[in-house]
């Protein structure tokens, strides 16, 4: 994997080859990236106003036109996946408790409800602070966006320029189904 800063007038003409296993890219995803420096982040420490200001003033975003390869383009990200999870167990832990309280009256609700609360917290962290080796932007400016965990491939054809004609040259090689060279290049990558 690796890392590759491009200029924001790049963004929607980059070449295609899959961002992630560096293989023929057949799709394009339109990505929306955001990236707020750490010390900004890290004021969710201080409560959640103050990190609300601080990200809204120093978040920075742009819009990334991803060549990906059929495969991952319809891979669904784990953490999206995990985030929803981990705010509807700490909704249903809250609700629960709440409900308990009202009608029971049992002291031990309140601690269903913390459980439930601190469930929001942790999943609020992972998606601050987590990762889960998808592409991600470690920097994002207003000219240009630094982006990590792509396959050297897709670099290499950023800065080197890339040559359709040695893709219509293997597959003028390969007869007579297109699709099984690119999965067979896609395994011999692996
Ligand atoms: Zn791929």
């Amino acid at each position: 994997m690796a890392t590759i800063e491009l200029g924001r007038y790049e963004l929607e003409d980059l070449p295609p080859v899959c961002v992630q296993c560096g293989a023929a890219a057949t799709e394009v995803k339109v990505e929306r990236f955001t990236w707020t420096p750490q010390w900004a982040q890290f004021t969710v420490f201080l409560g959640l106003l103050p990190w609300f200001i601080f990200v809204a003033l120093t978040q920075q975003k742009a819009t990334v036109h991803l060549p990906m390869c059929d495969e991952h383009f319809r891979r669904r990200p784990l953490i999206g996946q995990l985030v929803w999870v981990g705010v509807a167990i700490g909704a249903a832990l809250i609700g629960v408790g709440l409900c308990i309280d009202e009608n029971l009256n049992l002291p031990s609700s309140m601690y269903l409800s913390m459980a439930g609360f601190a469930t929001l917290v942790v999943t609020l962290l992972v998606v601050l602070f987590g990762s889960d080796g998808s592409v991600r932007a470690t920097h994002i400016t207003r000219s240009t966006i630094t982006l990590d965990r792509v396959s050297e491939e897709f670099v290499d054809a950023v800065q080197h320029g890339f040559e359709p004609s040695e893709v219509a040259q293997e597959l003028a090689d390969t007869p007579p189904n297109g699709m099984e060279l690119q999965t067979a290049k896609y395994l011999r990558r692996r």
